[in-house]
C-alpha cells in the first residue's frame, strides 16, 4: 500500500482532531453562567467530542468567557502560552470583541485579539448555549478545513502581540 502524502496525513489528523477537543474555560465574566447548560444534558456538548479540562497543557481550546481586565489578561496570556499547538481561542460574548458594556473602563481591555489570536468570536451579551454550540461546530469545521490557524499567526506576528502586551502590562 502507498504511503500517505503529508497533505493526506494532515487532512486525516484534522478530521480526527476536530472530534476530540478539550477545552479550558477561563471564566473571566458573566457569560460563564451559560456554560453549565452547554456542558450538561440539556445541550450536551460531549456528543461532539468536546469536554472541559482543567490544565492548559492538555487543552486544545481556550474559551474566554467575558470581559478581560488588565490583571486577568496577564493570566490569559500565561495560560495560552502554556497550551500546546495546535490550539484555538474562542472569545465569548461582546466584551472580548470590543469591551462591551465596559467599553470606557480604564481597567478593561477592548479587543482580546490584539493580545492573543482569536479564532472565533461568539457575539451576544450573553450568548445562549445554542450560539455556543454553533460556535463549537464552526470551529470544528474550521479545524477540518485547516482554517483555525490562530496559533500560527501568534508565532508569525509575535512582535506585534508582544508589543501590544507590553503596552498594557508593562
Ligand atoms: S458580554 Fe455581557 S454577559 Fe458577557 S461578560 Fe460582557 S457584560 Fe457580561
Amino acid at each position: 500500500m502507498d504511503r500517505l502524502t503529508e497533505e493526506q496525513a494532515k487532512t486525516i489528523a484534522n478530521m480526527l482532531r476536530k472530534r476530540s477537543l478539550w477545552m479550558i474555560h477561563y471564566c473571566t465574566g458573566c457569560g460563564a453562567i451559560e456554560l453549565p447548560p452547554t456542558m450538561t444534558s440539556r445541550y450536551d456538548m460531549s456528543r461532539f467530542g468536546l469536554a472541559p479540562f482543567v490544565t492548559p497543557r492538555q487543552s486544545d481550546i481556550l474559551l474566554v468567557t467575558g470581559y478581560v481586565n488588565i490583571k486577568t489578561l496577564r493570566r490569559i496570556i500565561t495560560v495560552y502560552e502554556q497550551m500546546l499547538d495546535p490550539k484555538y481561542v474562542i472569545g465569548f460574548g461582546s466584551c472580548p470583541i470590543n469591551g462591551g458594556v465596559y467599553w470606557d473602563s480604564y481597567s478593561v481591555i477592548k479587543r482580546l485579539d490584539r493580545y492573543i489570536p482569536v479564532d472565533l468570536y461568539i457575539a451576544g451579551c450573553m450568548p445562549r448555549p445554542e450560539a455556543v454550540i454553533t460556535a463549537f461546530r464552526t470551529l470544528m469545521d474550521m479545524i477540518d478545513q485547516g482554517k483555525a490557524d490562530g496559533y500560527k499567526r501568534y508565532k508569525r506576528n509575535l512582535a506585534y502581540y508582544k508589543e501590544n502586551q507590553r503596552k498594557v502590562l508593562g
